[in-house]
């Protein structure tokens, strides 16, 4: 069960979709003056070292934030692929670059680390962490004892889909959940659709935001329109993005179509978005696929309803 670590996957082109929209939302939603409680379901080790043995295996950062960066941010200025940056693309690029101080990408911030940066002491925001593997719940442990943030973060060393339930309602009645599960086991796409369903009837203005692999599962493909379904039921708000970077053909094994490239493509599915998420996305996803994007299957989707 515990063979994922996200350690491997830090900061890869899935990473970058999911942590430019946390912030985008977490901007939107800490405008307000009373409390946000954050709660991150599936929390990982919280910050990764990109130069580390884990990253440096599949080198999946190489094909995500690394490239993004030596698009968008290279030593010669006037190099720049892009010369209007989105601004949450540059948002997400600053907060990046602000775990490192030296000016080389370094370290990866997991979201429990990009959560806490945006958080406000001031407001007394809180966020709410669960981890389940053994080491990873250990790093995440002694990673946020660095940042002192003291009762600002909290962290547990439990399922997150049941420790959810008893943040909801929170007293403040404001709210962002990131579910953020590695689909090892099939049965996590329904527990996911589950804990939203669930989640919705406990509180259901809160902002619930899923991430999902796009790949040929049934149970993938399935995930969007079930929660499209409940999100519609509810008679909430939804957006979903999805971004596929396709097939790097130097990496293609010849006679096994898709070995060798791992995951290609991801999606992100927000109940209750703020409104500001769409347009920002409009401008920010064909930019991501300009940088990201490596050959056939390439793309990027976005649709909001309710
Ligand atoms: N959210 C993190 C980020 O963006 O930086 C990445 C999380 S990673 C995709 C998923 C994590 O969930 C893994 O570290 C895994 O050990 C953990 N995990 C798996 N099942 C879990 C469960 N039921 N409750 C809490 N954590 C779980």
């Amino acid at each position: 069960m515990f063979s994922y670590r996200h350690a491997f996957h830090a900061g890869n082109h899935a990473d970058v979709l999911k942590h430019t929209m946390l912030i985008a939302i977490l901007r939107h939603l800490t405008q307000k003056d009373s409390p946000l409680v954050v709660v991150d379901t599936h929390a990982g080790a919280g910050l990764y070292r990109l130069d580390g043995d884990y990253a440096g295996t599949s080198g999946e950062a190489t094909d995500g934030v690394v490239k993004l960066f030596a698009a968008l941010a290279p030593a010669d200025s006037s190099k720049v692929a892009i010369k209007d940056i989105a601004p949450v693309l540059q948002d997400y690029m600053e907060t990046v670059a602000g775990f490192n101080p030296s000016g080389q990408l370094k370290m990866y911030p997991g979201s429990p680390f990009i959560a806490q940066a945006l958080l406000r002491e001031e407001a007394r925001d809180k966020l709410k962490l669960f981890e389940m593997h053994p080491t990873d719940s250990k790093a995440l442990a002694a990673n946020i004892a660095q940042l002192k943030a003291g009762r600002q973060v909290a962290a547990a060393r439990q399922d997150g889909f049941e420790g959810l339930k008893a943040f909801l309602p929170p007293p403040s009645r404001r709210a962002l959940v990131l579910i953020d599960p590695s689909y090892e086991i099939k049965s996590d796409y329904q527990k996911v659709s589950g804990c939203i369903q669930d989640s919705l009837k406990r509180f259901s203005t809160g902002t619930y935001v899923v991430w999902y692999p796009v790949i040929p599962r049934p149970e993938a493909h399935e995930l969007p329109r079930r929660l499209k379904t409940l999100a519609n039921q509810a008679g909430k708000p939804w957006l979903h993005a999805t971004l596929a970077i396709g097939q790097a053909e130097d990496r293609n094994v010849p006679g096994e179509p898709g070995r060798g490239q791992g995951l290609t493509a991801s999606g992100m599915f927000v109940i209750n978005p703020p409104h500001t998420l769409k347009p920002a996305l409009t401008l920010a996803l064909p930019q991501l696929l300009q940088v990201l994007g490596r050959g056939r299957g390439k793309g990027q989707t976005l649709e909001a309803g309710g």
